[in-house]
Formats: structure tokens, sequence, C-alpha cells
């Protein structure tokens, strides 16, 4: 292998983004050097996401551009959701392949590594028999601000279409002293903002004798000195219970934002995608976070054409649009997926009319974007600065309930255009559209 250096690219949610992070980190401490072309690397490295079939194909295509790269010494290694689905079928695919590896066996990475470097060109991590959680200290983290932890792997729920219990394995949670201790050390470096992440916080449960849920968790992280904000992202609604909003309620530093996936508004498609809930159960959650004592802003995730759903069905999602009334959407065409439940099932939607019953819902949650975010107007918000356009002259903030916020600020003279990224600056809203919002700052820094 040319001079330990190696690319990485990343696919699919956070979670995965967070692996690379510790992916990186964990390269770094063997003495590679990363770098930003897949050119100049000895080990290149994709971070596959396998949740719908496009995004399945994107790394195959990858692979296949770079094959005569293989050629010149270059090796290559196929990591994630894909990885752990594919497994050995992938060195057939491409055979310029050496390594392929799921995330529940990052932890024996480096042991790859060796291999890798002695020579060997078929090392595989696949195991998913593991009760351990990939907690590294040599995390690198990009954002200098905002840091992901992740409190819980793997997911023991079945929901019909999903892949991710075949390519994740297994729950296995974190010691919450593990959780703290990584939440303290952030803080000490200098970040004010941390997301906790798994595919179900929500059924978060302390392995040690504290035995903490997921609301005692986060009451806690929210008191580290020197965070300002905590996000949380995949809730799952029948774990998500009424002791999460009242730990957000007794304490501001837990964001103003719930992203509750719902997936559909029809009961009878939800017991069929083997959700565990009810359209009741999930408008009682929706009740909790509206009647809370402060607003949050509530998002969702929504698939369309899983088989077997009807026009009566879709009208139903609608309809629960106009009730919730969500602040964002993540909108998907059912895709089928290998080893799932929904595979088996019959009455496949048609393709167009998937992409009917998408353009419809999206439409319509553009709709109710515009008029909610047009609301704000003339309203202070918080924001997170994260940047800048240059192109536009504006700051990139972020709200507390998970706004883009774009502000101008009269920069006083002598003061760099990195000066405000990382501030907590008050924005005042002065236009909105259906995706984000513009403002000005008037605060002197
Ligand atoms: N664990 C999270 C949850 O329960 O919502 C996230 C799962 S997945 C990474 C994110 C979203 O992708 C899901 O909420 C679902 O809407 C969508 N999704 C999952 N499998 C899908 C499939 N086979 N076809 C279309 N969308 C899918
Ligand atoms: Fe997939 Fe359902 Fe688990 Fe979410 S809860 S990761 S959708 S199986």
């Amino acid at each position: 292998m040319s001079g330990k250096t190696f690319y990485i690219e990343t696919f699919g949610c956070q979670m995965n983004v967070h692996d690379s992070e510790k992916v990186i980190g964990t390269l770094m401490a063997q003495g590679y050097a990363q770098v930003e072309t897949p050119e100049a690397a000895g080990l290149v490295l994709y971070n596959t996401c396998s949740i719908r079939d496009k995004a399945e194909q994107k790394v195959f295509t990858r692979l296949q551009n770079f094959k005569r790269e293989a050629g010149k010494g270059k090796v290559f290694g196929v990591l994630g959701c894909v990885a752990q689905q594919e497994g050995e079928k992938i060195f057939d695919r491409a055979p310029h392949v050496s390594l392929v590896a799921g995330s529940a066996s990052y932890t024996r990475l480096g042991e790859m590594l060796v291999q890798l470097e002695a020579g060997n060109r078929r090392v595989t991590g696949l195991s998913l028999d593991t009760g351990e959680t990939f907690d590294t200290p040599f995390t690198r983290r990009d954002n200098p601000h905002r840091a992901y932890i992740t409190i819980i792997e793997g997911c023991d729920k079945s929901c019909a279409y999903c892949v991710v219990p075949f390519t994740r394995g297994p729950e296995r949670s974190r010691t919450s002293e593990s959780v703290m201790a990584e939440a303290r050390r952030l803080a000490e470096q200098g970040y004010t903002e941390i997301q906790l992440l798994g595919q179900n916080v929500n059924s978060y449960r302390d392995p040690s004798p504290a035995a903490w849920d997921f609301a005692t968790l986060l009451a806690r992280i929210a008191e580290v000195a020197g965070i300002r904000r905590v996000r949380y992202t995949t809730s799952h609604p029948r774990d998500f219970v009424k002791a999460i909003v009242d730990a957000m309620d007794a304490n501001p530093v837990l964001c103003d934002h719930v992203h509750l996936p719902v997936q559909s508004g029809s009961t009878r498609v939800l017991a069929s995608m083997d959700r565990l809930y009810t359209r009741d159960d999930y408008m009682r959650r929706i009740e909790w976070i509206k009647t809370a004592r402060r607003p949050y802003s509530i998002t969702t995730d929504i698939i369309v054409g899983f088989p077997g759903e009807t026009e009566e069905d879709f009208q139903q999602t609608l309809d629960l649009l106009d009730q919730v009334q969500y602040d964002s959407l993540f909108s998907f065409k059912y895709s089928p997926r290998p080893n799932t439940a929904a595979l088996a099932m019959g009455d496949r939607v048609p393709e167009e009319e998937k992409q009917r019953r998408l353009v419809i819902l999206q439409e319509k949650q553009r709709a109710i974007q515009i008029q909610r975010n047009a609301g704000l107007i003339g309203e202070t918000r918080e924001v997170l600065v994260e940047g800048r356009h240059h192109s536009l002259g504006q700051w990139i903030g972020r709200t507390s309930d998970n706004r883009t916020l774009n502000f101008t600020w009269d920069s006083p003279p002598g003061l760099s255009s990195s000066d405000l990224a990382g501030k907590y600056l008050p924005v005042l809203v002065t236009r909105a559209g259906p995706n984000s919002l513009v403002g000005e700052c008037a605060t002197v820094v």
C-alpha cells in the first residue's frame, strides 16, 4: 500500500457520518493520513448506505469508476450497510475490493488494517454477533461546534420495509458513564452542541447498574457545563414516552424540536408495516408535544407506496399532514429491500403511482411550510452560527427548533469573516421561504 494514505466517502445517515469520523480517527491513530481524492490515496474506503436501492447502487457505480485505479496498487474497502448486507458477494461483483466490513465489526478495524497491510486481499468483518459498541478515543470530528455521540447501536424493531436490523444488528446501549464522560470531554474541548445518535434512541437503556432510561440520560446531558444545545435522533413513536417531553420542558438546553417518524397516516398500513402503534397512539404523542410548556417544531419521515397502500390510505396520510402541521418532513417512495418482510407482500404499488403520491405529498407539505415559516416573520430567534454564504453576503444560522435562519450582519471594520462561526446570536426574522428563513442581526459581537 503506497504511503499509508486513505480517502473515505460517506453515504447515508448521520449514524454513518459519525461512524466515518470514528473510522478516520482510528486510521489516523494507526499512522494513516487522510487525502482529498481517491486518486491520491493508497486505501480507498466507501462507507455505504443500503436503506433504499438507489443508495446501494451508488457504491457500485463508484467502484466501477475506479476499477482501473486498482491496477495502480490501490486497496479498496467497502464499509457499512451494503458491506453487511452483501458480504463476500462484493468480492465477486467488484474483484478489486479487498475489505468488506459492517459497522458491528469496526471495533476490529485496527486488526483488519494489519491484515490488509500484510497483503491479505480478502479481509472481512461481517459478524453481527457482538455485544460491543464502537466507542473509540480516536474520533476525528469535522464540525468544531457540534458533535455527535452514539448512545445506542443496532435496532430490535422489525419494520417490514427496513434493512437496518439486518445491517446494524441487535440493539446495544452504551453505559451512561461512557456517554457522560464523552459529553464532558467534548464540552471541555469547546463543543457547545451535542447530538445523541441511534436508530432508536428512545429505547436506550443504560446497561450499568444505574439503569438510566433515555429521558434520564437527556436530562443529565443537558446539565453538562458548557453544553448549550442537545438534540437527538431518531425516535420511534412506540418508545417515545411522556417523560421525554417532560425532560425537554424542564431544560431549554434540550432543543425545541422533535423528529418523530410516522411513516403513514393509515392504521391499516402501520399494522402491515409492523410499526407497533396506531394513528391514534401517534396522535397522543403529538398532543403531548403540542401541549408542552414551550413550542416545539415537529418533523417526520413518510413512506409512500408501501405494498397494499390504497388511495384511501394515502388520503389518510395527507389528512395527517393537515392535522399535525409538520415543520418539515423527509418523504420516500417505498423501495423493496433484501431480507425484509415486505418483500413477500403482494399488491405492489406501481412506480408511476408512487411518484404521483410523492409529488402530491411534497406539494402539500410545501404549502404547510410556507404558511408556518411566514408566521415567524417579526420574531427574534437565537441561532448558532454555522458558516457563511459568501456569494449571498449572509451568515448561516440554525435555530433551536432546527430551522435554517440565514442573516445579514454589518461587521465592524477589522473583524474577519470567520469571526461569527460558533457564536450564539439573536436574529430578527424578516423573510420566510418554504425551507428557510432570512433575518438581520443587530447585535454587536
Ligand atoms: N431508525 C429510524 C426510524 O425508525 O425512523 C431511521 C430509519 S431510516 C435510516 C430513515 C427513514 O428511511 C425511515 O424512517 C423510513 O422513512 C425510510 N426508509 C427505511 N426503509 C425504507 C424503504 N425500504 N423504502 C423507503 N424508505 C425507507
Ligand atoms: Fe428500521 Fe424500524 Fe428499526 Fe427504524 S425502528 S431502524 S425503521 S426497523
